[in-house]
């Protein structure tokens, strides 16, 4: 049950007519059903949340969304897109951390040209002091991703960080030497659908490499980020680093937006770190099949709400 869902919601996110359909209805009002989990489709929209937000004691990183261009005039639109949004956010005096996705800057079409498009980010980021975390996408991005992410490493772009996924197999070793590097890693479960071969299946599988991983992390790494809303994990996690006597300020946990909003808050009265990942953008609506997949419930959600605005 656990891969068919995300099956069935990663095989419906790429149909046209669904696409057509969510973009009409899904962001139309204050209230509609995909507002729940984007934070609207400006960066205005994007920045208002993320007020909020931060006067709840969370810490925020903005995503712009888009994914898998197919022209370089789509990639460098959206590289502009983020060097605009960093303005911005300079001036609307918000927390400066930004995340982004390599297909979006178009690694898809020109490896080198997404390199440019991501140092064309990197340099304004810098500059005014941001944090830049690179999304991890399909395994078919891994290597492709990490490698750019090591070589921008070596160059001395530390503040900098990537994502890696607890269900692909190869998941310990990255961490093992993103660990020696010194360099900060965002652990998640995995948001896409990959073969057995290469991942595993099975939710208590994956939940299992997730606390070895995240344990691995903490030990070894640098200011890891724990980014799941799974509760019996985050206790897991609040457990080993009392009894390793781990500092709060040492890690920190993350969740996406409008998702367990009362376990964000709990964590963060109870002392912790407590990062939301804060996605806007027109084109959201991959990222949402990929929230629908991960909890069929939500379904019934988005449908009294299309019943209520219709
Ligand atoms: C900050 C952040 C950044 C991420 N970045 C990436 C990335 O770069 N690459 C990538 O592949 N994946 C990324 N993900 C997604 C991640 O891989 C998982 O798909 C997602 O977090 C759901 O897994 P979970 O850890 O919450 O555990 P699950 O076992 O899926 O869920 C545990 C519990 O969390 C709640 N929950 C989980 N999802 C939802 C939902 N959609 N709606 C409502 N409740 C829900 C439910 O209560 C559920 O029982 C990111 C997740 C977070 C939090």
């Amino acid at each position: 049950m656990y891969g068919g869902a995300k099956a069935v919601f990663y095989a419906l996110s790429r149909s046209s007519f669904l696409k057509r359909l969510a973009s009409r209805y899904g962001m139309a009002g204050g209230a509609s059903f995909a507002r729940r989990f984007i934070a609207g489709e400006t960066i205005e929209d994007a920045i208002a949340a993320a007020k909020r937000l931060e006067a709840q004691g969370l810490l925020l990183t903005l995503d712009y969304l888009g994914e898998s261009v197919e022209t370089l005039d789509e990639a460098v639109a959206a590289t502009r897109e983020y060097v605009r949004l960093m303005d911005l956010i300079v001036a609307s005096g918000i927390e400066r951390n930004i995340s982004l996705k390599l297909t979006q800057l178009g690694i898809d079409v020109d490896r080198a040209t997404c390199v440019d498009n991501l140092r064309r980010i990197l340099e304004p980021a810098g500059r005014h002091g941001f944090y830049v975390r690179i999304d991890m996408e399909h395994s078919r991005y891994t290597a492709m991703t990490l490698e750019i992410f090591e070589t921008l490493w070596a160059q001395q772009y530390r503040k900098l960080g990537v994502a890696l996924q607890a269900y692909l197999f190869r998941t310990e070793q990255d961490v093992r030497r993103l660990n020696a590097l010194g360099a900060q890693v965002r652990l998640v479960k995995g948001a896409y659908k990959e073969p057995p071969s290469i991942a595993y299946k099975q939710k208590a599988d994956v939940d299992a490499a997730f606390l070895r991983l995240a344990r691995l992390l903490l030990d070894e790494g640098t200011s890891p980020a724990i980014a799941t809303h799974d509760e019996r994990l985050i206790d897991a996690v609040r457990a080993y680093v009392d009894q390793r006597r781990i500092g709060r300020d040492q890690f920190e946990f993350q969740m996406l937006y409008g998702i367990r909003r009362d376990l964000q808050a709990s964590l963060v009265a109870a002392g912790y770190r407590m990062r939301v990942y804060v996605p806007f953008g027109r084109e959201w609506f991959p990222y949402f099949m990929r929230r629908l997949g991960e909890r069929p419930a939500n379904l019934g959600f988005v449908v009294r709400a299309l019943l209520r605005e219709r």
